[in-house]
């Protein structure tokens, strides 16, 4: 029954060879179009990111002009002069490649600058960091390597899919979102049994936009002798008083024990990073397969350098995605949507069910606004939303278009909780 199916009942169908599994899927993502489901076809940016976007989307393949709700690139950094500027004298200095892996010839300069950069970043000594191709093998890699049969990973069970990939070869204990009675029971349970206990969290979380209870959590953790390990994709650069993330928040920045990070969003390029003990980043660069393997930065990383930098240096970018924030937030409390309890640049629009949500994307699209349908496996069946994120250079007149169009969707389909 594909009309009440999500891909997930895709990954394996028993009796079916991986081709004729692929061919069944292709009939339910055909279906899915069909009936409007916006998400089972690519849009189209026909530019780069900025708050602005022309797409195409399955439903109308003639590029139009929209405001863009979807980018993690907050700080829109991916457009900043300096850092284009930048990245461009990297490549034309050192071509375009890195041509190996970093430990076999690909360690080009730029590659070290920005591990050293990252690591002063947070505080910590040059070699306490390691660069990853992306912020999810960042996460995966590192955890395969470090994690084995004798240790036990307990994880927030909204973190992100990079961290489960990363527990495959491990114990795995979960519990539920900040629950810090429940994590403590699997601590207690833990401590006897298990060599390392890895408490992993997020800084921010990627679908609600909350944050951890991470000074509970790490005082928690503390106290049955574990480590913590904070993922804070997208806090990293987004939010802190000095762009530090939810760490800073918690003012942990100095104490938590591993870091995981992505290049990818504040910091508007491409590649993640793993900033611990001198030790643990040494132990990474020779037993992480991911590591040892691939390749990594390029010399386009040479941006990134800046990136980094405009952190400390421009402040007002953080400062005016703060303004946007807090003025799209109280729009959309107006109308009387539920989002959540988001503290960071992503807001969610909570909707409940798929269907409604799917409808819901689609009708944004045609008010000129494109956001993201996250449905399940995304989130659990019955927490389908639209996704917003924000970004620096989003002006009022976008968030004004933004929110006239949420208020055009609960006008069609009575989506407000009030
Ligand atoms: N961690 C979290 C919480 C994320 O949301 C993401 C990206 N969506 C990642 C890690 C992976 O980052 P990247 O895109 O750099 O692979």
């Amino acid at each position: 029954n594909f009309a009440k199916a999500s891909f997930k009942d895709f990954e394996n169908i028993s009796g079916l060879n991986a081709f004729e599994r692929a061919e069944v899927f292709q009939e339910f993502t055909d279906y899915m179009v069909k009936n409007g489901q916006m998400n089972f076809r690519f849009m189209t940016s026909k530019q780069g990111c900025g708050p602005e976007m022309w797409v195409t989307s399955p439903f109308n393949q003639k590029p139009r002009k929209c405001v863009s709700l979807v980018s993690n690139d907050y700080l829109n950094f991916t457009q900043h002069p300096e850092v284009k500027l930048a990245a461009i004298k990297g490549i034309e200095r050192y071509g375009t490649g890195a041509g190996a892996s970093p430990l076999i010839g690909g360690h080009h300069e730029y590659h070290e600058m920005l591990q050293k950069k990252v690591a002063g970043f947070f505080n910590r000594s040059e070699d306490s960091a390691l660069v990853f191709t992306t912020g999810y093998t960042s996460n995966s890699a590192a955890l395969l390597a470090l994690l084995k049969g004798e240790d036990v990973a307990i994880l927030d069970m909204a973190v992100h899919a990079s961290v489960y990939e990363g527990c495959k070869e491990t114990n795995l204990k979960m519990f539920p979102h900040n629950d810090l009675d429940f994590l403590e029971r699997n601590l207690k349970e833990a401590q006897e049994k298990y060599r390392t206990r890895l408490v992993i969290i997020d800084g921010v979380y990627s679908q609600d936009g909350d944050l951890a209870r991470m000074k509970e959590i790490y005082d928690l953790t503390k106290r049955y002798g574990g480590f913590l390990m904070v993922d804070d994709a997208h806090g990293i650069g987004v939010i802190g008083k000095n762009g530090r993330g939810a760490m800073e928040i918690f003012d942990l920045v100095d104490k938590v024990d591993i870091i995981s990070g992505t290049l990818s969003k504040a910091f508007g390029h491409i590649g993640g990073f793993i900033v611990s003990t001198p030790e643990i980043i040494n132990f990474l660069k020779f037993q992480s397969r991911q590591q040892v393997f691939s390749s990594t930065s390029t010399p386009a990383a040479a941006g990134l350098l800046k990136a980094i930098d405009l952190i400390d240096e421009e402040p007002k970018w953080r400062e005016m995605l703060a303004d946007n924030v807090a003025y799209f937030k109280k729009g959309l409390i107006d109308l009387g949507l539920n989002i959540g309890n988001t503290e960071s640049a992503i807001i969610p629009v909570k909707i409940g069910d798929p269907h409604k949500t799917g409808d819901a994307g689609r009708l944004l699209l045609e008010a000129g606004v494109y956001a993201n349908t996250i449905v399940y496996p995304g989130v659990a069946r019955k927490n389908a939303r639209i996704r917003t994120s924000l970004m620096a250079t989003h002006t009022r007149e976008h968030l004004d278009k933004a929110l006239n169009a949420f208020e055009y969707v609960n006008q069609k389909l009575h989506i407000s909780v009030n």
